[in-house]
């Protein structure tokens, strides 16, 4: 962006007024002292020297060259307070001085510099000599640059409030894991460097594509690619910019924006978090938004406004398709839909692959334990783990990272900042005891889970904590594996009440104990998993403030209610004494395994298993990776 004088103006406009309070507060010491002195009543001489007499008089400061002075006074017309009284002077009388003398009061003079009274006359002046600089400056240069006398004064033209790129420099190799939308866009591509193949058909070229997909999974780096491909300029705005306070401007920054775009077709135009203007337009709560349905309206009309040969395309990205204006996706607009998800395991492997090239590795790292521990990461995620990774390679002053760092990364991502180890013994046994249930009831049930590790040290909320591999991006989760996990997520709960009783039971199972209830409460409402049958009570979690889908509250009867509320407490409660009976069973690893917890603060899976194995044995699970 360039700043243009106006904005530097603008911008400088505080600081002169700040300054000119600085300038206030410290070249004109003597005057703001006796401002800030003065007495609230003030006295005439005559009174001033009835008051002497009568020895009421305390103390008596000079000022502004002894023609002002600040006396205390107290006395039974003041109500028997000392007061703070102003009188001028005549002049610097020197019988009153000797009066003062006499009388042994307390005498003060502050001289004023002499040159204090010009500096302030400067002070006052300069402040609105530069504002009326600064105004009329403002004025020439708009009216100059704009001819006629309506534009001046237009702070809502919008001055390069989108970003334009000649060159992105990004490709499509450096985009990985999404491969059916990268498949999709190349097609883009070629509408762009040879539009004649498509208009000697007769095709006509789509003007625009809706990117859809959750945050960081590489839209916006996938429009770049297209540009960079191409070998087109990349107009970008965020639709947040858009939306702005005063009426009129979004809509104004549209057609500047497109208005640019055709004059440097061909090129992409990239409109990033459409929903913030595209959003269903009349269902907001608490009425409209008018400067957002005129902004979106100007963003239809001059989409239609061209045709789709003149060579510019229009990609919008959202993580929020279900509340887009539905104009919006209508033939000729964004018609093309391209979804980008959250990679899996091949995906998340490629993005490694792309982000570990300008990494020092080391050699034996395997990037695929690394996308195998990182389930849900998206491309984002991905590569900010690597970045965190290297940082902490410097940091320790090593050469090259090794998957020591990558864990610990990890669990920074996942998990937050590392905190210090707990010293308190009685708590730190608790925890551990916690820990260690949640771990063992995971690794004695089949259907749940592996153990990672378990580990004593705090990170981000967490006192301690139990990682488990999470299986392979599962898509469908079986009624075993939902009611494994609750048991698992019980088990800290559990061994807490088995070991220290039903009175010393904590607080730390408050997270554990929402996860039951929530999994719990999916079962039934969801999933139809539970004897109220195969019914879908409750859609997934919608927001009634962001758009459509609204008035979904309740679709089901107060009897139904009863019963779900009754088919998840018997859910849980059957859990939770199963949960239980597994900690009392296997009390005897569990204190052993306490012990070695306490010690070591970190066990990590495999040796857990190994232990538990010389007791019980331990199911055997798929997908066992343990990354150190
Ligand atoms: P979005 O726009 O979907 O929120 P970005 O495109 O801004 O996500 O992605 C942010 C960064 O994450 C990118 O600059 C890139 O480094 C990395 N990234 C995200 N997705 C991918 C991907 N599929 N392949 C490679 N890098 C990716
Ligand atoms: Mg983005
Ligand atoms: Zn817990």
């Amino acid at each position: 962006m360039k700043l243009s004088w106006k904005t530097l103006l603008l911008l400088s406009l505080p600081i002169i007024v700040i300054g000119f309070f600085l300038w206030q507060g410290f070249l004109a010491p003597t005057t703001n002292e006796l401002n800030t002195n003065i007495a609230r009543s003030r006295m005439t001489y005559g009174r001033f020297l009835e008051y002497l007499d009568m020895g009421w008089i305390k103390k008596v400061d000079l000022y502004d060259n002894g023609h002002t002075a600040i006396v205390e006074a107290v006395g039974p017309e003041l109500g028997n307070r000392i007061q703070k009284i102003r009188v001028e002077l005549p002049a610097t009388v020197p019988e009153l001085i000797v009066k003062l003398k006499k009388a042994n009061i307390d005498l003060d003079a502050h001289p004023t510099k002499n040159t204090s009274a010009i500096w302030n006359l400067i002070g006052n002046l300069l402040f609105p000599i530069l504002l009326i600089l600064g105004l009329a400056f403002l004025f020439r240069r708009s009216n100059s640059s704009s001819g006629g006398p309506g534009q001046a004064m237009s702070f809502s033209k919008s001055k390069a409030l989108f970003q334009m790129e000649a060159k992105t420099g990004i490709v499509f190799n450096d985009v990985a894991g999404i491969d059916e939308a990268k498949e999709e866009f190349e097609e883009v591509v070629t509408f762009l460097k040879k539009p004649e193949r498509f208009t000697a058909v007769g095709a006509k070229i789509p003007k625009g594509v809706l990117l859809i997909g959750p945050p960081g999974t590489g839209k916006t780096l996938l429009a770049k690619a297209i540009a960079g491909e191409a070998n087109v300029p990349f107009f970008s705005i965020s639709g947040s910019e858009f939306v702005e306070m005063f009426v009129g401007v979004g809509a104004s920054r549209v057609r500047d924006l497109f208005k640019k775009a055709k004059e440097n077709a061909p090129c992409i135009v990239f409109i990033d978090e459409i929903d913030a203007v595209g959003r269903q337009r009349g269902t907001g709560i608490g009425g409209g938004n008018d400067e957002r349905e005129q902004t979106l309206n100007q963003l239809l009309t001059e989409m239609d406004g061209f045709e789709g040969n003149t060579g510019v395309i229009v990609i919008a990205a959202t993580n929020r398709a279900d509340i887009l204006d539905s104009a919006l996706l209508r033939p000729g607009r964004f018609d093309r839909q391209v979804s980008v998800e959250i990679p899996d395991f091949k995906g998340r492997l490629d993005i490694l692959k792309v982000h570990a090239k300008n990494k020092k590795m080391d050699t034996g790292i395997s990037l695929s334990i690394i996308a195998r521990r990182t389930p849900g990461f998206s491309g984002a995620d991905l590569a900010n783990l690597l970045n965190e990774a290297a940082i902490l390679t410097a940091r320790r002053r090593k050469k090259y990272i090794t998957l020591n760092e990558i864990d610990a990364s990890i669990d920074r991502i996942v998990a937050g900042m590392e905190g210090t180890a707990l010293t308190d013994s009685k708590s730190k046994r608790l925890i551990a005891y916690h820990e260690i249930g949640h771990a063992i009831v995971g690794t004695l049930l089949k259907d749940h889970d592996p153990v990672q590790k378990v580990t004593l040290i705090p990170r981000g909320q967490a006192k301690g904590l139990t990682w488990f591999t999470p299986g392979e991006d599962q898509n469908l989760i079986s009624r075993s594996q939902i009611l494994s996990r609750i048991m698992g997520a019980l088990g800290g709960r559990a061994a807490e009440e088995v070991v220290f009783g039903d009175t010393e039971v904590t607080t730390g199972a408050s997270n554990d104990l929402q996860q039951v209830t929530s999994m719990a409460r999916q079962m039934v409402t969801r999933f139809g998993m539970s004897n109220i049958g195969p019914l879908c009570l409750e859609n997934e979690e919608s927001n009634p403030f962001l758009g459509r889908s609204m008035g979904s509250a309740s679709e089901y009867s107060d009897e139904i209610a009863i019963k779900i509320d009754k088919q998840i407490y018997q859910i849980v409660e059957k859990c939770y004494q199963e949960t239980v009976k597994i900690i009392q069973d296997n009390r005897i690893i569990i204190d052993r395994l306490v012990d070695l917890l306490i010690e070591r603060e970190t066990i990590d899976g495999k040796e857990f298993k190994e232990i538990i194995n010389e007791y019980t044995p331990v199911p055997e699970k798929e997908k066992e990776v343990y990354i150190i």
